[in-house]
């Protein structure tokens, strides 16, 4: 069952009266924590990624913002969904007509393989909300049936499926280019695997990642943290004391492997052998290393051959070792989703894991606090010294 939320109701969330009723009469009094975070985000015309385990609310929160957003009287259609199953698809239209059984002349449909497209395109005729599988759906754009220059909103359910490798990924590509430029999109998922975050990236500008906790979920179990160091003009000077840093680091954690990124491979080869010459067998790679020399170094990262990888994100893609429960960026990553996809290397669900990042006072401190702000992270700072129990 989802959690509500004790204290709040429905009716705090400024939702128009019709929505209010509906959501009453579907026997929703209290929004979850995931719908009470994401809908008004979402009623702000704010693209976003919302992240949330299965079970916890996320069709009402799309629902309720496509309802919202829908000017009943044009009857064009002004709101996509794609789902990547028949059933998600059929689910997904009771939840909305359930909350929309307040909005006079609501138009919902749903458009899935195996169905006569005949029905469809009277459907069609009438229809404020769509809601089908990506491979129906873009049959009806091409066949002229489902006119989108009046989409305003796209909803990608499940978008870790509909974005899989070899499922629909094509299919909503062809989609996406299909409708105009100018609209809100949603993604909801259980997960946030890097492909996902490939797509959408691509997809959304300046999407806003909405998450019940910074740990909650996939990141259970770890600890994030920053810690300032000096700024300097040269970048090899950064990069030593950051690299004294890091060894202090590893001397006092009792991690099983580390990988650490950094921004500047010149240097990578230089620290692994510092590592190394300290007793911390280190590899590295990046770009400028041969195809079999990269799977080399993984190989020996998977078969505990080492205990460290330095890595700079060119390669960091693909870097899969269980054993993995420290990741450091040496450097501030460039974006958000970055971030997302280097500490997600480590604390899988149900181990323990703790990801560091340097930055420098100045620029490199905003650029962390604005990826803390966006993924609403809970850093803490490193602790100066370090304590033995920090994992
Ligand atoms: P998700 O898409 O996150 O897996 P669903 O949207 O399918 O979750 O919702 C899971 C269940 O919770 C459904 O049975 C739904 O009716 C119920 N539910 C959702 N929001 C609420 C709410 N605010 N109050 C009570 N039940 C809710
Ligand atoms: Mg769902």
């Amino acid at each position: 069952d989802v959690l509500v939320s004790e204290d709040v109701e429905f009716s705090s969330l400024l939702l128009s009266n019709p929505v209010l009723d509906g959501l009453s009469a579907a026997g929703f009094q209290r929004p979850s924590p995931i719908q009470l975070k994401a809908i008004p985000l979402g009623r702000c015309g704010l693209d976003l990624i919302v992240q949330a385990k299965s079970g916890t609310g996320k069709t009402c929160v799309f629902a309720t913002i496509a309802l919202e957003s829908l000017v009943s009287e044009n009857t064009a259609t002004q709101v996509l969904v794609l789902a990547p199953t028949r059933e998600i698809a059929v689910q997904i239209h009771s939840v909305i007509m359930a909350i929309g059984c307040a909005i006079e002349g609501l138009q919902c449909h749903v458009f899935i393989g195996g169905t006569p497209v005949n029905q469809d395109k009277i459907n069609l005729k009438k229809c404020h909300i769509a809601v089908g599988s990506p491979g129906r759906i873009k049959q009806l754009i091409e066949m002229g049936l489902l006119v989108t220059s009046s989409i305003r909103l796209f909803v990608l359910d499940e978008a870790d499926k509909l974005l899989e490798q070899g499922s629909y990924q094509d299919q909503v590509n062809w989609i996406f280019s299909s409708l105009p430029e100018n609209k809100q999109m949603l993604a909801l998922s259980a997960t946030y695997p890097e492909y996902l975050a490939q797509h959408l990236t691509r997809y959304m500008r300046e999407p806003t990642f909405v998450r019940l906790n910074p740990t909650d979920p996939g990141l259970i179990g770890l600890k994030q943290y920053y810690k300032l160091v000096h700024s300097n003009p040269l970048p090899h000077k950064v990069f030593e004391e950051k690299a004294l840093h890091l060894l202090e680091l590893f001397s006092k954690v009792p991690f099983n492997q580390a990988l650490v990124f950094s921004n500047l491979h010149s240097r990578a080869q230089h620290l692994a052998d510092i590592l190394s010459s300290k007793g911390l067998p280190s590899v590295c790679i990046s770009g400028s290393l041969s195809q079999d020399q990269r799977l080399e170094a993984m190989s020996k990262l998977k078969q505990y051959q080492c205990r460290v990888l330095i890595s700079t994100d060119l390669t960091s893609r693909g870097i899969d070792a269980e054993k993995v429960n420290m990741v450091v960026n040496l450097d501030v990553p460039q974006d958000w989703e970055t971030y997302m996809h280097r500490i997600g290397r480590a604390g899988r669900f149900g181990t323990l894991g703790i990801a560091v990042t340097y930055c420098c006072y100045g620029e490199e401190e905003n650029k962390m606090r604005a990826i803390a702000q966006k993924c609403s992270l809970n850093l803490t700072e490193l602790p100066d010294p370090i304590p033995s129990g920090l994992m």
